[in-house]
This record gives C-alpha cells, structure tokens and sequence, in this order.
C-alpha cells in the first residue's frame, strides 16, 4: 500500500516548495472519516483515496489537486459535507471534490459515438475546475486497476464506460500514458481472448523485437553523431490496444501487425528536429502518406512532434516520432505541463500561447480577455454556452445555456412540444420557464388539451422551438383565414343568389383556385381571409364558369360586384395590412368614425369594430385583436344612441329634436320616460357622419336650460 511518504515525497521532488500541510491534513480527515471502509479486495478503503493521490502525483500535479485526490470519495460515500471540506480545505478543494462526486454520480450507457461525445462535453461542462477531470481520471485508472474484484457484468459495464468516456478524455487532456493505460485495461476487461493472443505473440517475439529495437536505435545514434546532433533515442512496442485497433481496421492477425515499433528521437532545437527527419527518411525509405507534422501544426491540446513511418532494416513497417524535450513534456504529462506554470511561479512571465491549446480543447467559444484572469481564478466554465441534460432514459442533449423544458420537449418530437405542460427536472416539477442546467434528468409532462402559446417564445432558446411554435400559431391563423375566407366568398355568392354548394359540386372554386395558383380551395379561402385576394377577383374568376342563363348574366354579376364595392366604400374602415375584409360595427359600443377603435377577428364573421374603451375588451383574446383605421368615406350614416337627462318640462324634446336636425342628423328612434321625482329620460337612436359630428350634437344638446344630463346610450 501506498504510504503518505511516498506522496508527499513524490510532491516534494517536482516542486521543492509546496505546502505539503494541505496534504498531510486531506490525508488524517480521509483516514477518519472512511475509518472501517473496507475495499473488495480486501484492503482498507483508505488504499484507494492513496493511490488516486499518488498516481496524481505522477502526474505532477499541484497540491490541491492531490489533496482532492485523498478527499475525492468523501461526500460520495462517508458523512462529510461539501461545506466541511471547504471549511476545512479550502474552496478550490472543495470544488474539486463536489465536482469529481457530482461525475461519478451519472450512469453513462451508450454504444452511439454521438452519444459518447456528448457525455465527454457534459462531463467537461460539469467541471468548472479542469482538475475535476485530472482527478476523476486519476481516480478511473486506479478503479480500471482493481476491477478484477467486482463480478463480471460490473466489470463489462465499468471497462465499456472507460473506453468511450474516460480514455478519449484522457487523450483530449493530453495524457496520453493514461489514455493507453486505461485503454489496455479496458481491452483486457472487455476483448480477454483477444488481449491475451496479442500478449503471446508479443512474448513470443519478444527477444527478436528487442535485438531489433537495440539494432534501430545503434544506427540512429551513429548517424546522428555524425552530423554532431545530440538526442536521446528510445524504442517501445506500442500499447495493446493500439495493435488492437490496427488488427480490427486492416482485418489483420496480430503476427500480420508489423508497425507495433516505434520510436522516439528527442532533440534540443525543433531545427534539429527536422535535420533528424532527412536522416531518417535518407537511412530508411518513407511510407507515403505517413508523414505528419505536429510541430507547425500543433494538435488542439498543443501536442507536437513529427511523425513517420518507415520501412525498416528488416523490411517492416515502423513509427518514429522526433520531438524537442519541451514537446515531449507535453506530450507525456498533457495538462500537467502547463499546469506547472501556476505554482509557486506566479511572477514568471505566462506566454499566451500555452493556454492556446486549452481553450481550443474546450471549444472556447468567447475567447478570454486576459488569460491572467484565467491564471488567477483557475476555476472556469469550460462550455459557457452549452448545458448538457439527460433524457429519462440516459441520453444527453445539448442545448444553448439558458434553454428550457419547452426547448427540451421540442427537441424530442413537435408533438410533444406542442402539448407540453410543464416539467419533472430530477423528479420535480417544474415551470415550462425553468432554465435547464447541467446533469439534470428531464422529464416532459404532456396534456392532449393542451397546445402551444405566443408566451413560449418570450423565453425558449433553440431556433427549433421557436420555429414549431410559430409554425402551430400560424396554422391557427390560417385555420380561422380559412372559414372567415368561406364565409366572405359564400356571403358574397348568396347576395348573388348563387349557392356555394353547387358551385362545389362541379369543382367550380377548385378550378378558380388552381386558376389562381393556390394549392387548393382551402388555401383559395385562406389568402380571402388573409386579404390577399378579394372575394371580387374570386367572383370575376367564377363568372364565365356560373352556370346562369345567357342574358341574366352579366346583370346579376354587376348587380354583385357593385353591392361588394358600395358595401366597402360605406364602411369607412380599414383593417391594418388586410384588404377587403369583413367588416361591421359592433352593437354592444356603436363606434363613430374618429373614434379610437379596435378589431376583433371573429370567427366566420369577419372583424367587427368596437371601441377602445367597450366593456366587451377585457374578454378578448389578445392574438386576434387586430388595427383598424378609419378611412374617408363617402357613407354618411352611422348609428349613435344618446341619453338626455332633463328636468320634465313641456317643449324640450321639441328642442333637442330642433338641434338635431339643424345639426343634420337624423333621428331613427326615440324613447321619453318620465320619472317619479319629475325627471325626464329620453333615448335617441340616431344618424350621424362621424364622432365629431356626434360631440358637436351633444355639446350643443348640453347647452339647453332644463337638460340635466347628456351622454352615449
Ligand atoms: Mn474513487
């Protein structure tokens, strides 16, 4: 078992003047609180928090990392808070291990390589400390390494969450090492026959393979030493897994897998990098196609290196890398490298450029103002405008940061958007404007009853939900088009005398909606209801085709085109962007041209005009109101009611009706009552040109002795 000696020791020889406290303290609360825990094998639980600890070690990482390494399993599986640890530890620690328990938490389950990637990015937007994920690793592989104990569909399950979560996170980091070593752990768990032919072969061989290693590595160095060219040369067989895929990609037998060697040349200057290629390709003759340079392009997570192959002295394929020793530091130890740089130097000069590879590893959308900013706070939000959340059976969605249950319904199926009604988010129910976060398990709760509103697009974020909610609010709108359409074109036929069913029968307003390039008669009826096109254009269109006698027919035609024209032009109003809509007045408000009014958009009644102020607004449905103006008008006659209110005197109806008349409107109707206490209360229906006429009666009206009150009726 791991000591805390040797983690501290390790700490200590990468960086001399780490606070080692923070680590001895991590260390005696860890042992505390998992007292009595005991591990499948058998050993104490402590063991693994030790050896996640050293293995981050190995990895040179800095002293809260390795102090969250021994803590990682605290909240998980003992009492410990994560306000305990933040009291204790610190908050960088804390978050460190809230972060690594809140990954641990979610079951991965996937085959789908879309699938996999997502939890890769979900797992990467869940850490707001990229540390998260270095102990999460660290804590994997050490898991991967004592898999042996747990019964064989755990271990299926556990080697398959590795290998398409964790290894290509690994590579992602840029520790590599840890990408192989989980990769043949995970090939021994998932592929044993497989992993154990390679492993004999290789055995088989292995004498063979490394006299050659030696044989390769003699004549690099003597060329080398020729050209003065100081390196260091090693030659490895690469990892299992490796072999494995090159066997499953060329259908190959693993003894038919010749290019298992590769080496390594590193140098000192990357021009030496390249004088050691020429030596290279002028010894042993290159694979076309093989070659890959890494050091004028770097990989995203600022791997670099050249890469060839070649054919060596013995005829077989082999892979060599030439890299500085700055490049393979990288290369080797992947976000550790550049992790160094925050500790203990904090005064030495950050090139920008070293934090390049980060923030091309996390996709950065919005680049970082000041990467000191970055330096200082370590913590980030490594996808800042994505949220990643579980459907109830595992599968992650992506969604922009900010969107809601409604997007998320949405992105399952338009059905289920449309009749969505609320949201159970980890089991609990929430508005359709809760904004989904991270890991959350999403659930849609749906009525039949229910369909979209205009309200949703205040606040879903994807364009598909907006889309889809538009799209349901204008088939409503064409739904109600197409009856007021009907019943304009049907109105208008019947003043006619000719019968809509009969002209349906013979196909008649078909063929005028094929005419007219409409895709059918219920799109004909909707551009009517629109505005679009006017009932007399349809009416125009029919004409030739109405079956009426001979001679009666251009009489009734012009009879009906004139009466739709007079009925217009009276109306005097105009409803905003529409022509030639249905149009009347309603009967509960009497509005007068001037006044302030609004439409209404019945349905099969065209829009019918009230005030602004009727009593009958408040009950409206607010996306059918629509503008109106008022337009001159030719039409003279609109009908007012008005009461007068007056003391009950002989001859003062005669005076009121003498003001009316000289004021040019016509009386259609009046009321007189008189009441107990002698008050006389007439209502008068009458004509008027418009609301100025009207207030000028009324004021005029006002003016005569006796009349106590004069209003609308
Ligand atoms: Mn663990």
């Amino acid at each position: 078992m791991i000591r805390l000696n040797d983690i501290t020791g390790e700490l200590r020889s990468y960086h001399p003047k780490a606070d080692i406290s923070l680590v001895e303290k991590a260390y005696v609360y860890s042992a505390k609180v998992h007292q009595g825990q005991i591990r499948l094998s058998g050993e104490p639980y402590l063991s693994h928090p030790l050896e996640v600890a050293h293995i981050l070690t190995q990895m040179k990482m800095d002293v809260v990392s390795v102090a969250a390494g021994l803590l990682h399993d605290t909240i998980e599986d003992t009492a410990a808070e994560p306000s305990d640890l933040e009291r204790l530890f610190g908050k960088e620690t804390a978050n460190i291990v809230d972060g690594v328990t809140k990954i641990s938490k979610m079951r991965f389950s996937t085959r789908e390589e879309q699938q996999a990637e997502n939890m890769r990015k979900m797992i990467l937007a869940m850490a707001t400390d990229i540390r998260v994920i270095v102990v999460k690793l660290a804590d994997r592989l050490h898991n991967m390494q004592t898999l042996g104990y747990h019964p064989p569909e755990k271990q299926e399950t556990i080697a398959r969450e590795t290998i398409d979560i964790y290894a290509p996170l690994a590579g992602r980091m840029g520790i590599y090492w840890l990408k192989s070593a989980l990769e043949d752990l995970c090939l021994y768990y998932l592929e044993p026959e497989i992993y154990e032919k390679i492993k004999a072969e290789l055995t088989e061989r292995r004498e063979v393979r490394e006299k050659f290693i030696r044989e390769v590595i003699e004549i690099v160095a003597a060329k080398l030493k020729e050209t003065n060219i100081k390196a260091a040369i090693k030659g490895r067989q690469k990892h299992l897994f490796g072999i494995y895929t090159k066997m499953k990609e060329q259908n190959l037998n693993p003894n038919q897998v010749y290019d298992i060697l590769a080496f390594r040349v590193i140098v000192d200057t990357v021009k030496e990098c390249y004088e050691v290629l020429g030596i290279i390709h002028a010894t042993w003759k290159p694979v076309p196609g093989r070659f890959k340079d890494y050091v004028s392009l770097p990989k995203a997570n600022m791997y670099q290196s050249l890469h060839t192959t070649v054919i060596g002295p013995l005829g077989q394929r082999m892979e060599v890398q030439i890299r500085t020793w700055e490049m393979d530091k990288v290369a080797e130890e992947g976000i550790a490298a550049h992790w160094k740089y925050k500790e203990g130097s904090a005064a030495s000069k950050i090139d920008e450029k070293q934090f390049l590879w980060l923030r091309q590893l996390l996709e950065w959308q919005k680049s970082l103002q000041d990467p000191k900013e970055f330096m200082d706070t370590v913590r980030m939000d490594l996808f800042p405008n994505e949220v990643y959340v579980f459907t109830p059976t595992g599968e992650v969605k992506e969604f922009p940061k900010g969107a809601t249950p409604v997007d998320f319904a949405y992105a399952i199926h338009s059905e289920i958007g449309d009749k969505c009604i609320g949201a159970r988010i980890n089991g609990r129910m929430v508005p359709l404007r809760y904004q989904l976060r991270n890991g959350d398990i999403v659930e849609i709760v749906t009525s039949v009853k229910h369909h979209p509103s205009k309200d949703w697009l205040d606040f879903v974020r994807t364009s598909r939900a907006k889309t889809k909610i538009r799209q349901w609010i204008m088939r409503q709108e064409r739904d109600l088009s197409v009856n007021l359409g009907k019943e304009m074109l049907e109105k208008s036929l019947a003043q006619a005398r000719i019968n809509i069913a009969n002209l349906n029968k013979s196909d008649q307003i078909a063929a005028v909606a094929e005419d007219l390039s409409y895709h059918s008669q219920e799109d004909l009826f909707a551009n009517i209801g629109y505005g679009r096109i006017s009932v007399k254009q349809v009416i125009g269109r029919l004409k030739p085709k109405v079956d009426i006698p001979e001679e009666a027919k251009p009489g009734i035609v012009s009879k009906m085109v004139s009466r739709i024209k007079r009925k217009k032009s009276t109306l005097g109003i105009k409803v905003k962007g529409l022509d030639d809509m249905l149009v009347r007045f309603a009967n509960c408000c009497h509005p007068l041209p001037g006044e302030h009014v609004v439409g209404y958009l019945t349905r099969g009644r065209g829009v019918t005009i009230h005030k602004h102020d009727c009593r009958y607004i408040a009950d409206f449905e607010p996306e059918r109101v629509v503008e109106v103006i008022w337009e001159p008008s030719d039409h003279t006659a609109y009908v007012a009611t008005v009461k007068v209110v007056t003391t009950d005197k002989r001859g003062i109806l005669a005076d009121i009706s003498a003001i009316m008349a000289q004021k040019d409107a016509n009386i259609l109707q009046a009321d007189v009552q008189t009441t107990l206490d002698h008050k006389g209360i007439s209502h008068f229906t009458i004509e008027v040109e418009n609301y100025k006429q009207l207030q000028e009666i009324l004021g005029a009206i006002k003016k005569i002795k006796h009349v106590l009150l004069v209003e609308r009726g």
